[in-house]
């Protein structure tokens, strides 16, 4: 028996979820929906700097402890008592996912920029999610329990505004993996909006034709997964006899796609979103449309340029440069994400909120092409070719070098007979050279002829671009 004293000891010092979270003093400082809309979301913009200056000074003291930021920090001249007001932030160095990635070189596993060790588990519950695995080392964020919480509430704050409501049955087809997607949306809509979640995972797990049928049979009033795939739903939908705007009863389209063919095919509202990996949701859109209102209780955006990572003035487009103000175990202090989007100047909006607003996201930063002196992004370039007349909304761009110079080719899909692909191609050449000033050349092509280069039926996201260069 002595053999277990230890172990017994241990046991007894563990704490549980409820005991490392004191969860009114949580939905204090972060109202959960939808309450929050009706609360903080109306703050006045003195609340809401006072509010982030508070919680920023508090971020900049916990992150100085963390090596990857203290020694940055140190090298660019800046410590935590350089921040006395918001505006200081923009005095602290930015680091992209490269500065990650060299982190976890030189200390693997889990790189110097993490706030914690697996063992601090035991004085609070930890998860861990990777990113990244598809195209190289996978990069590890540590959550404690309260960041799973909080950043749960804020994804459930953006899913309410899509309109999604408690009691709901909502189909999680997210990928269980490494990354935490599906997990976020799981803890958001049961833990924070109690819906009834049903797991399906993807298409590989619970056949398409199945989560047509679950929908269905459940009434879901969402289904959590890509824009892609939920239009692949529709599809299946079609084919086993149902209509997607009739017996499917959505509600809500939290998916990430094009807004229009989403909205169209099933008849409902949708409003875009912005969040990533490390930090969960950032900004949701409201009924006025007009820019996504980011949760700035938990949040500084800011949008730098790509190349010189100097701050832009509002309205320009730029890389997203996000602090989240929440966190307990991995720390984000000027994270420059490499998105591309802008900031509307603070003001009232239309629903009533002085929350600042961002643009949607616009594309990659780091998939710039210089063409002939010409900045340009594969998406917006794909945005204004899906918007030419009888184009879908289906691209895939290539960039090689001819000689000593670097090409463009965009192919887009028409389901226009073929032999009117010749005139659809010169007319979107014009359209593009007219709106760019550069060059592009144009491609034609059949419904499908795109799939294996956009991978639309083996990846969870469709591929758009790829550098040949
Ligand atoms: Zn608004």
């Amino acid at each position: 028996m002595p053999c277990f004293r230890g172990v017994l000891a241990m046991a007894e010092n563990l704490v549980r979820p409820w005991d490392a979270v004191d969860y009114q003093d949580l939905m204090r400082k972060y109202a959960p929906a939808p309450d929050y809309f009706n609360s903080s979301y109306l703050d006045s913009p003195a609340e809401i700097e006072s509010v982030q200056l508070e919680r920023l000074k508090a971020k900049v003291h916990r992150a100085s402890k963390i090596p990857f930021f203290r020694d940055r920090w140190a090298k660019a001249g800046v410590g935590p008592d350089d921040l006395r007001s918001v505006k200081d932030l923009s005095r602290f160095p930015t680091y992209t996912v490269d500065d990650i990635r060299k982190s976890i070189d030189d200390h693997p596993p889990f790189g110097d920029y993490q706030g914690v060790v697996p063992s601090d588990a035991t004085r609070e519950p930890m998860r861990v999610f990777m990113s990244g695995g598809t195209t190289g080392k996978s990069r590890p964020t540590f959550y404690t329990q309260w960041d799973r919480d909080v950043g749960a509430l804020l994804t459930a704050r953006a899913l309410y505004m899509q309109g999604i409501r408690p009691g709901d049955v909502v189909l999680n087809s997210w990928a269980y993996g490494l990354h935490n997607g599906a997990f976020s949306f799981d803890e958001a809509l049961a833990r924070w909006l109690n819906c009834v979640v049903i797991t399906t995972s993807t298409g590989n797990v619970t056949s398409t034709e199945r989560q047509v049928e679950l929908a269905i049979e459940y009434g879901a009033s969402a289904i959590c997964t890509t824009g892609d795939y939920l239009l692949r739903i529709a599809e299946a939908a079609r084919a086993l006899g149902y209509d997607p705007k009739v017996d499917l009863k959505l509600r809500a389209l939290p998916n990430i796609g094009d807004p229009e063919v989403l909205s169209e095919t099933f008849g409902v509202e949708y409003f875009r979103s912005y969040g990533f990996h490390e930090v969960q949701w950032v900004s949701v859109e409201c009924p006025a449309h007009d820019g996504l209102h980011i949760f700035e209780d938990a949040y500084i955006v800011q949008v730098v340029d790509a190349e010189t990572g100097e701050e832009l003035p509002d309205g320009e487009l730029g890389a997203v440069v996000v602090t989240e103000l929440y966190k307990t175990g991995s720390s984000q202090f000027r994270y420059n994400i490499m998105d591309l989007s802008f900031l509307h100047p603070r003001g009232q909006c239309e629903c009533g909120s002085w929350l600042r607003r961002m643009g949607p996201f616009a594309g990659r930063g780091d998939n710039m092409v210089k063409l002939r002196g010409i900045n340009l992004w594969p998406e917006g370039v794909g945005e204004v070719a899906c918007a030419v007349d009888g184009i879908d909304p289906d691209y895939f761009v290539r960039v090689w070098r001819d000689g000593n110079r670097d090409e463009m080719e965009i192919a887009v899909v028409s389901r226009r007979d073929p032999a009117l692909f010749g005139s659809q191609q010169s007319e979107l050449e014009a359209v593009l050279n007219h709106r760019f000033g550069v060059r592009i050349h144009a491609k034609v092509v059949a419904p499908g002829a795109l799939d294996s280069d956009t991978e639309l039926h083996t990846s969870p996201k469709s591929k758009r671009f790829r550098d040949e260069r």
